[in-house]
């Protein structure tokens, strides 16, 4: 449970921005209702109370991220010296897209010049083929 005043700490987040028109709002419980992974939201709780956003070991990068992006929580907020661990997913995910494009672009041109030297050995094995073996 978190209240409401902590929460003013951070203008325009979506957890600063609560209203009792929202349809996470229980008018019976007079509270908020929020179906998010509990470990992740806590870390954004401590990160708006403190100021400071401190990465748990615990819990991949990726999962903070989406928390932090659907709480629009700035990325300022990450503190520098978990930074890099902040970060270290995203840069070891573009390197993976990197590599997987590479892998595409490499086994699309293996494979056309396969495709290609198919086509020579019919035609070297098999004059009048085509037109290519026909040439003298
Ligand atoms: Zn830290």
């Amino acid at each position: 449970m978190v209240l409401q005043s902590t929460l003013a700490n951070f203008p325009n987040t979506k957890l600063s921005d609560l209203s009792q028109l929202s349809e996470n709002y229980d008018p019976l419980e007079k509270e908020y209702f929020f179906d998010r992974d509990p470990e992740a939201f806590n870390v954004i709780i401590n990160a708006i109370s403190s100021g400071e956003l401190h990465m748990p070991t615990h819990i991949c990068s990726a999962i903070i991220r989406q928390e932090m992006e659907f709480w629009k929580i700035p990325l300022n907020i990450v503190s520098e010296c978990c930074w890099k661990v902040f970060c270290q997913f995203e840069e070891e995910n573009q390197i993976r897209k990197n590599l997987k494009q590479e892998v595409e672009i490499y086994e699309s041109e293996h494979r056309h010049g396969m495709k290609n030297s198919n086509e020579m050995w019919k035609n070297l094995e098999n004059p009048g083929h085509s037109n290519f073996s026909l040439v003298r």
